[in-house]
Formats: C-alpha cells, sequence, structure tokens
C-alpha cells in the first residue's frame, strides 16, 4: 500500500523545495521541451514539466510513483532554453520525502538498501572484510601513504560477480603498466551518490565523510575510478566538505597509459564495436572522446555509432537511485538501447560504467536473441588486447 505523505500548506512545500537546493524551478515557462527530450516519455508517459510546475505552487502528489522515476539523466536541463538544473528539482522533492533519511516503506528496496549501507558501508549488507577479495590472485597492494593513485573499484565491481571482473581486468592492466597504486578494500564505503539522488542527503553525508576521514589519514591525493558515478561525486561532490582530490576515470586513464606507451597491444579484436556513452561520464562531465580514443587504437576493431549517441545518449535507465528500484521489462531504456546497438550491427556493446553493465546484462537476457551482443567493460576489451 503506498504511503501518503502530509507535506502542505503549499508554501511549506515551495519553501521546502527551496531549501533542499530545488530553486531552479522558478525559472521555468512551461515551455515543455524537458518531456519531449526525457527517455521515459520513449516507453511511458512521465510529465516532467508538470512536476516542475506542482514544485512552482507547491502541489506535489508525493505518494506518487513519478517522484522516484527521474534517473538524472540530464537529457532535460541540457536541453531546457531557461537553464533549469531539473535534477536539483527532482532531488529536492526526494529529499522532503526522505526526510532524517527514512524513506517511505513503498519503496521497499530502496530502504533496504540505505539499511544496508548506513550499516555496512555497502549496498548488499556484505561483510566489509570482504570488499578485497575480488583482488585475491592478483598483486594488488594495500595502499599506503606515498603511494601514487588509490584504486577505488565502486561497490558493485568489489562485490558483484559479473562486475568483479572488470575490477581484476583493470588491476592487471594497472600491474602491466607499472602504475604505482594501492586499494583501501574494508577501509572504504560506497561514494554514496545514487543514496543522494533518491534523497537521503544524512546517508550520504554519512559516507562521504567516512571516505573523506580515511582518505585523508591515509594520504590519498589521486584517485582512479571504474564508475562515473564515483567519479562525479569524489570530483563534483565532494569538494562540498572542503576537501579537492585529483579524481580520474579509467577510460581517462587507460587512453593517456596508452599514449605515453605503457601499455603496448599486442593482439586484434575482429569486432564490430559500439561504445554506450555513460551519462555521468559524457552529459555530467564532458568525457566522450578518451574511451572513443582507446577503441580506435585496437587493431581490427571497427567503431561504429548508435543512433543516439555522445551529447544524446540513451541513459541505460539506472541512474538517480533506480539502479536500487524494479523497472518493469517493458520500460527498460536499455532494451532500447540494445536494439539501437543491434541496428547498428554491433557484435560487441562496449562501456565504462558497472551499472550499465549491470542493467545490459539483464537485458539482454531478455531480448529475442541473447547471443546476438556481448556487454564488456572497456577494460575487459583491453585486457583482452594487451
Ligand atoms: S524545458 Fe525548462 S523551461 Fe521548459 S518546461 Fe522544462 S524545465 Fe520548464
Ligand atoms: S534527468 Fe533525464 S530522466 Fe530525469 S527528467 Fe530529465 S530527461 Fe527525464
Amino acid at each position: 500500500m503506498v504511503e501518503t505523505i502530509p507535506l502542505s500548506p503549499f508554501k511549506i512545500v515551495v519553501e521546502g523545495i527551496q531549501e533542499a537546493g530545488g530553486e531552479a524551478f522558478r525559472f521555468c515557462y512551461q515551455c515543455g521541451t524537458c518531456e519531449t527530450v526525457c527517455p521515459w516519455n520513449r516507453v511511458r508517459k512521465f510529465f516532467v514539466r508538470r512536476m516542475i510546475h506542482e514544485a512552482q505552487l507547491g502541489v506535489v502528489p508525493f505518494e506518487a510513483e513519478d517522484l522516484w522515476l527521474c534517473v538524472t539523466c540530464r537529457q532535460c536541463v541540457e536541453r531546457c532554453p531557461r537553464g533549469v538544473e531539473i535534477i536539483d528539482v527532482m532531488r529536492a522533492m526526494r529529499r522532503l520525502l526522505v526526510p532524517d533519511g527514512v524513506v517511505p516503506a513503498s519503496i521497499p528496496n530502496l530502504r533496504g538498501i540505505m539499511t544496508s549501507l548506513a550499516s555496512v558501508g555497502n549496498p548488499w549488507g556484505q561483510d566489509p572484510q570482504d570488499r578485497p577479495n575480488w583482488a585475491k590472485g592478483l598483486e594488488v597492494k594495500e595502499f599506503t601513504e606515498g603511494m601514487e593513485y588509490l584504486y577505488f573499484p565502486c561497490c558493485y565491481p568489489s562485490y558483484e560477480p559479473r562486475l568483479k571482473k572488470v575490477s581484476f581486468a583493470t588491476a592487471k592492466l594497472l600491474n602491466q603498466a607499472g602504475v604505482d597504486y594501492g586499494i583501501l578494500g574494508s577501509k572504504e564505503n560506497c561514494c554514496g551518490e545514487s543514496v543522494r539522488k533518491a534523497g537521503n542527503e544524512t546517508l550520504f553525508k554519512n559516507l562521504a565523510k567516512g571516505n573523506i576521514k580515511t582518505y585523508i589519514d591515509h594520504g590519498v591525493k589521486k584517485i582512479l575510478v571504474s564508475s562515473p558515478h564515483c567519479f562525479h561525486t569524489f570530483k563534483n561532490e565532494y569538494p562540498e566538505f572542503k576537501v579537492q582530490f585529483e579524481v580520474t576515470h579509467l577510460s581517462q586513464f587507460l587512453f593517456h597509459l596508452l599514449k605515453e606507451g605503457k601499455l603496448s597491444i599486442t593482439k586484434a579484436f575482429p569486432k564490430r564495436v559500439t561504445y554506450h556513452d555513460p551519462c555521468y561520464l559524457g552529459r555530467h562531465n564532458g568525457i566522450f572522446d578518451e574511451p572513443r580514443e582507446v577503441l580506435r587504437r585496437i587493431p581490427g576493431l571497427e567503431l561504429v555509432e548508435m543512433a543516439d549517441n555522445r551529447e544524446k545518449s540513451l541513459c541505460c535507465g539506472m541512474g538517480g537511485g533506480r539502479i536500487w528500484m524494479e523497472t518493469a521489462k517493458n520500460e527498460r531504456f536499455s532494451v532500447l538501447r540494445l536494439e539501437q546497438a543491434i541496428a547498428v550491427g554491433a557484435e560487441v556493446l562496449v562501456t565504462a560504467c558497472p551499472y550499465c553493465i549491470s542493467q545490459f546484462e539483464d537485458s539482454r537476457l531478455i531480448l529475442k536473441n541473447s547471443e546476438a551482443i556481448r556487454i564488456m567493460d572497456i577494460t575487459e576489451v583491453l585486457e583482452e588486447v594487451i
């Protein structure tokens, strides 16, 4: 049963959204451009413009599922003629609904995930001591002061079997290139990105402060990350706590290793490949070229572009905390994306985000021909040709 949260009168709601960081709604003049570009409207109705108007009037239907749909893909923000930071408005409305970290029972998965994150620092309630287990059998050192880079694999590549292949490939590449790096394993938490987007500011701050303290205590200055979500958070949101780490996404780092001759490609990859831009690497942070440059350097690899690429990349549907919520099979943008990849004849869809890989692997299984396309992280492709 859906809970109804009593948040009225209207003025309190308007002021609450503003105080929670959503004051951008004031600039909206209701043109509706956001609705035309929002990926939800390819699979179902999602009235973004109307939600912004409801925020302006303080008549937000807090009990509605719509409040949880935004995947924070940034398509709408890029096109809005008034520069409305629509994601901030969505996040602010969720923050009102999740006061003091209490998640409504109507979002059961999210509630369990947040409880696990609060208690053990990872979304599945796994033992923090198991966090570095992905590196077993590899020469991966614990980070100590004076090392150049901390590698932060993200929760998915630390614990989840499919994504462990990504952290494993990454460590092999870093070792091969002679990079001076280490990991902090059980001493780290989730970066907190998804729960912040889901409105739990208190939990985000606790996770962030825990990581920041650990990093400062260990003398971390430069961080390598597998996930664009961790990248965005460390680079653009942790500075809110008066710290600034040098953060590099693996796709950028691999490009530099290849350019400087620290990694050499010795084999061909004779496949037709397409690259999916993760929202938090591409639209949110402007990194479009380095991953493609890495792929272009691989002999035999034919790189083809999908219908929606680069700035217009179609979201996989897992941002904004949606990774922790159920999405009906017939409402997954990821299925549309796989169809786009297959339509250009790609045999492999390469991306650079654990959330995208997780969702594409799931969605591939519901295609009529699940063998038609393979999903790979960019590190996995390089691992095969080094
Ligand atoms: S595109 Fe911008 S101005 Fe137009 S309705 Fe959406 S938020 Fe408002
Ligand atoms: S950020 Fe993406 S999902 Fe959210 S309203 Fe904008 S276009 Fe839709």
